[in-house]
């Protein structure tokens, strides 16, 4: 590590990918698995989930507090996801964890990626991808806690989202969620030392 700088720069890591292809579930293994790497809360003005916490999964804000945290240019990238609700990151708190030196990485969607690719180009984009479509389908099915209309409009999205793979620097295939947590982890650790 001769030029800390330019190694706590590259640390950064994006995941994104389609709707329901498990990225949140490849997070929280990153988490659980890899409490050395430093994961992005988001911003949210959706309402929470059961189960959900403030402050752990999301920072769950309204319509207000979020035009503030835009206006006051506080987040590194936004989007309105699947037309329904706003999603950012906070810019501090990405800042603070590379300038500690520490694996970072953020869980978010492809408009949000691509605004990253934009501002900090030096960043690793990852693609996680599902074994296949009818997995996807699968999986998205299964999961439950949307509207038939929701599914349906996250299942268009996911079109499109499937077809930005080549936009990507790296792309990991989520067979099993322990296992791309760990390419993943691999990933931000790779030409170190
Ligand atoms: P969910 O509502 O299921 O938690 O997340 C919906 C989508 O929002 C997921 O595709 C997730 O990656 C994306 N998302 C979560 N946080 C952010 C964020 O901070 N920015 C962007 N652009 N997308 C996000």
């Amino acid at each position: 590590m001769s030029d800390p700088t330019a190694s706590a720069q590259s640390r950064l890591v994006v995941l994104a990918g389609p709707t329901a292809v498990g990225k949140g579930t490849v997070a929280a293994a990153v988490r659980q698995d890899h409490p050395e790497v430093w994961i992005s809360v988001s911003a949210t003005t959706r309402a929470p989930r059961p189960g959900e916490v403030d402050g752990v999964h999301y920072l769950f804000v309204d319509d207000a507090e979020f035009d503030r945290l835009v206006t006051e240019d506080q987040l590194l990238e936004w989007a309105v996801v699947h037309g329904a609700h706003r999603y950012g990151t906070p810019r501090g708190p990405v800042e603070e964890a590379l300038a500690a030196g520490r694996p970072a990485m953020l869980e978010i969607d492809l408009q949000g990626a691509r605004q990253v690719r934009r501002t900090m180009p030096e960043a690793l984009f990852v693609f996680l991808k599902p074994p296949s479509w009818d997995e996807l389908v699968r999986r998205l099915v299964g999961r439950g806690t949307e509207s038939d209309e929701e599914r349906e409009r996250r299942l268009a999205t996911a079109v499109d989202e499937l077809a930005a793979e080549a936009e990507f620097d790296v792309t990991i295939v989520n067979h099993e969620v322990h296992d791309a947590a760990a390419e993943l982890v691999a990933l931000m650790t790779l030409g170190r030392d």
